[in-house]
């Protein structure tokens, strides 16, 4: 992406080791939540009118200076949880594939669940099918016994 905006503007062209060196920070901008299209915009928007000395010492001033705060997209870590604890407990989960039927999909477990939040409904009807309605029993009386009912009901009408 970096070395893309010399596309928009000859002098943002980059090296590729200076665009590594800033591509951290780059990257902590799309970890709190800004979109590409919007990294972009925000480097390359307003560029001084006489033109920009330094590609690399103009963008690193940028990422840093325009880096949006944490807390607008990540509302602070609940007080009271444990030190060690709360990094983790705030991270978003791994995404994990799903081991329910159907074509190969992903979710973000919120434990350790191994299905998602569709085949967990869809799994829990289903148990819920086999508890309260089981399959219909065979018929008891055989087909003899059947015969032998008809003959009955006929003795009784004629
Ligand atoms: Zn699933």
């Amino acid at each position: 992406m970096l070395l893309s905006l010399r596309h928009h503007n000859r002098d943002l062209l980059l090296g590729v080791r200076e665009a590594r060196g800033l591509a951290e920070v780059a990257g902590e901008w799309l970890r709190r939540g800004v979109s590409a299209a919007d990294l972009r915009h925000a480097l390359t928007a307003h560029l001084p009118r006489n033109g920009v000395r330094s590609a690399v010492g103009f963008l690193r001033h940028r990422l840093t200076e325009k880096l949006p705060a944490e807390e607008a997209f990540h509302p602070p870590a609940r007080a009271g949880a444990g030190a060690g604890t709360t990094a983790t407990a705030t991270a978003p989960a791994e995404l994990v594939t799903c081991e329910g039927p159907g074509n190969t999909h992903v979710f973000r477990p919120t434990a350790d669940e191994t299905l998602c939040g569709t085949c967990r409904t869809n799994e829990a009807w289903k148990a819920h099918a086999r508890r309260y309605d089981p399959r219909p029993e065979k018929p008891s009386v055989t087909w003899r016994q059947r015969v032998d009912e008809i003959a009955r009901d006929e003795a009784v009408v004629t």
